[in-house]
This record gives structure tokens, sequence and C-alpha cells, in this order.
């Protein structure tokens, strides 16, 4: 054999995936740009899931979606959304089959690792007024101090109206900040282990200096500040119990790298295939099978909790659309498939010893497809069968979707877990798909454009089944 046949027989017979831009004519390249203008002012309109939530309503509404109405008769082609407590959403386009032949679902979630307020938050120290903070999820806490953060939340008042807080996030608004040692006073500091080099308790987020004016009372600064929140918000301390307020990074969206390839972001992880899902139920148009896509909340924290998929919102939404043709609920569930679009470890080139680089995603090749996540001897995870892997590789090969597959790592790295068990649980064939990701739950995280698209176009093939 000539060098010509020989690399025509490894093209043939290898795995080998390849980076999209030397697959897919300049024309997707562009249109993954111009997806991902769109996408990165998703992520600046909307930081915690309340907000991703409503900004995914909104988009709905635009598109003629409507109100989910228990006991409502739907027929194909009608589009509804289930809000469930402002953080959780259910877009839902009813398909032209009948509700037996099961639904097709893309799951993603809107929640993100951040700094929660604690419930009696407000404190004065030595003059300067800040705010203790519970970090939510898996956060590296050494990675929170010393950026600038914004406040966002609600807070439910005594009388029971719910003030929205969003302070922050505007060119001209004030930003907090977690402060940090000095290195020339951070010798002892230096000598923790990375993963307490900042402690929990140490993540404290300061808010004011200045004291109230005129008055040499104790605590005048904390006064201070509880004086301009009432008088803006009209909260007082014990306010606080009654409010989730969350302290997210106050960066914008932007591009990465002098060719303009990837997005830097608070929160990709999950909001970079939360996005994708929603558009591809947008762009849903007279599909076959009912088609779903799942905002859920409560993900970074195991997803328990009433607006978490661990809990049984989703299946009672099921129940609904069973009992519209007289089914129950299970025989429409048992028969549904869904793809869990969340994010994957991508290699860096830094840090390579963590990776088995041959069961490893990389950015731009692509929406990578993991069979399982879970640590160890693959505890925690729904390992996807063979054939449903099958099925979902030959449907996006055969839709030109770029993709690779997904792993969490060496064996015994680490790992991690994602709805995908919570979905698999109930009876439902459940894949494991989404973007990958570098510095994954940090402040600041990485992905490439090419990907975005490619989950884009994961989603929309999964809605266009016959
Ligand atoms: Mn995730
Ligand atoms: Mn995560």
């Amino acid at each position: 054999m000539d060098k010509t046949e020989i690399d025509a027989l490894k093209e043939k017979l290898f795995y080998n995936p390849k980076h999209a831009s030397l697959v897919v004519p300049d024309a997707e390249i562009q249109a993954a740009d111009d997806f991902c203008e769109d996408y990165k002012t998703f992520l600046d309109k909307g930081k915690t899931e309340r907000e991703v939530t409503s900004e995914i309503i909104e988009m709905a509404k635009t598109e003629g979606f409507e109100e989910f109405i228990p006991g409502e008769r739907y027929t194909a082609g009608d589009k509804i959304y289930y809000n469930n407590r402002n953080k959780a959403v259910i877009l839902c386009v009813i398909g032209k089959r009948s509700i037996i032949d099961g639904v097709k679902i893309a799951a993603a979630h809107i929640d993100s690792p951040r700094l929660d307020l604690k419930q009696n938050p407000l404190y004065e120290d030595s003059d300067m007024a800040l705010f203790k903070t519970h970090y939510y999820g898996g956060i590296k806490k050494y990675q929170w101090p010393t950026i600038p953060l914004a406040l966002h939340g609600v807070v439910v008042l005594s009388d029971g109206t719910s003030v929205t807080v969003t302070v922050g996030e505007d060119d001209k608004d004030p930003k907090f900040v977690v402060t940090d040692l000095l290195p020339h006073l951070g010798a002892e500091q230096g000598k923790r282990t990375l993963n307490d080099g900042i402690k929990g308790e140490e993540l404290n987020i300061l808010i004011g200096s200045r004291p109230f004016k005129d008055d040499d009372a104790s605590e005048t600064v904390k006064l201070n500040i509880l004086n301009i929140l009432y008088e803006k918000y009209g909260i007082t301390e014990s306010d606080f119990l009654s409010a989730e307020l969350e302290a997210v990074p106050a960066f914008k969206a932007c591009d990465i790298g002098f060719d303009r390839s990837m997005i830097g972001a608070y929160g990709h992880d999950d909001r970079v295939c939360a996005y994708p899902a929603v558009m591809a139920a947008l762009d849903a148009q007279d599909p076959d099978y009912t088609v779903m896509s799942v905002l859920t909340d409560k993900e970074e924290i195991g997803s328990d909790g009433n607006t978490g998929l661990n809990s049984s919102y989703m299946k009672y939404f099921f129940n609904y659309l069973a009992a519209m043709e007289g089914y129950d609920g299970y025989e429409v569930i048992r028969k549904s498939e869904c793809l869990s679009a969340d994010v994957t470890a991508a290699f860096d080139p830094t840090y390579p010893e963590v990776m088995d680089k041959r069961n490893s995603a990389f950015i731009n090749k692509g929406v990578a497809v993991m069979k399982y996540t879970g640590a160890r001897g693959k505890s925690g995870t729904s390992d996807a069968s063979a054939e449903f892997m099958g099925k979902i590789r030959s449907l996006l090969d055969n839709a030109g979707v770029v993709w690779q597959l997904g792993a969490l790592g060496k064996v015994d790295a680490g790992g991690g877990g994602t709805v995908a068990k919570y979905v698999a649980n109930l009876d439902i064939d459940v894949i494991d798909i989404g973007v990958p990701v570098l510095s994954m739950h940090s402040p600041f995280e990485t992905v490439a454009k090419t990907d975005v698209y490619m989950a884009y176009k994961a989603f929309c093939e999964f809605f266009r089944m016959k």
C-alpha cells in the first residue's frame, strides 16, 4: 500500500475526532459565531436560576409559547411552558405522534456555583461592613477573592412583598469584593493546602466602610448600609432571613483569543447547554415526537429540592401530558428518551496529568457525548446502554454534527455527576452530552464557539427525529 492508501485506511478505521473548523464549511463557522453573539447576551442577562428562568420564559412567549394549564387538552404544534417556582422551566412543543410514543427531552441546568449570603449575613468589624456567605456548589474557594462581585436575588419582606435585587451589573453600579491577604503577610497562609488557601468562613464580602453621619454609637457603618438598603428596597435586617441573595462574578461574557474562537464568562456550566436546548425548543416546528427542554435548578448541589430533577416535578408534568390522551404517566415516561445536556471537562494542556488523553474531550472538537460520568468504579452515574449510545451516535453522524467522546478525567482522579441518573431512574433512556469547558466551576469559565453551536445542532436533530 502506498501512503495515500494507508492514510485512507486510517481514516476509515481509526477513531480520530477532528477540529470543527477543519470539517465544517466556513458558513457554519460563521453561523456558530453568530449564534454565540446571542449566547453572550443571554449570559449577561441571566446569572441566577431565577433570572435565567424569567429570561427563557420571555424568549418563549415571543415565539408563541403559552403558560401550561393543567388539565388542558393540547394538540400537535402547541407550544407550552411550565414554570416551576420561578427557578426552573420546561418548554414543550406537542408533536404529531401520540404522546404514547414518548417524548424527546433535552435537560440542562441553570444554576451555577456561587456565593450565597448566609441567613443573617450583615456585620460590622473595624469600621467595615461585610456579608457572611455560604458557597453554593463545588468551588475552589481561593478563586473567589479579589474579583468584582455582583449581588442578585430576592428578598421577601414581612408583608409578603418580594423585592428583586440586582446590584453590580450596570457599569455605573458599585461592585463588591472578597478580600485576600497581601503576599507580604501571606507566609503562613501560603503553607495551607490549596483547598484551604481560602476557607469557607473567610469568604466575607466587603460591602461598605462609611459610618452613619454624625453618629458616634456602635455599628454605624452597618447602620448606614441598612439605612441605604431600607431607603432603596425597604429592607430591614430581619428581612435577610427570608431572602435568597447570591453573589456572582460581575464580569460580562467576552470573546477569548486573538482569533475570537472562544468565550469567557461566568456560568457556562450549564447555561452553555441550557441556551442551545432552549433555542432548539424555540426552533422546533411541528415536530413528530413531542419535544421538551427541561431547564432545571439545584444540579450543582445534588439536584435535591423541589426545583431540582431529583424531585417529581418533571414526572408530574408527564402525568398531565399522558392524561390528555388517557394514558398513565409511566407509559409515556418509559418510552421517552433524554439528552442530559451538561458540560464536561475539556483537556487542558497545562494540566494533562488528570486526563486520559485518548478518553478526553477537547475544545473545538464538537459537542461531547459521555456514556457515563460518576466517580471511582462508575459510582453515582447512569451508564447509558450501547444501544442508546449507538442510536445517538448515528443521529449525530447522519446530521453532520461534529461530536466527540467526553469523560471526566482519569479513573480515580475525581469525578462528578449530572442530572442523567435522576432521569434514568424514572425509566428513561438517557445519555450525557454537552460542551467541553476549561476552568469549569471557576468564576470565569472558557468554552469554544464551535462546540456551543454543535450542541445546538445536536438538540435540534434530536427534536427532529421521525
Ligand atoms: Mn453542570
Ligand atoms: Mn457543575
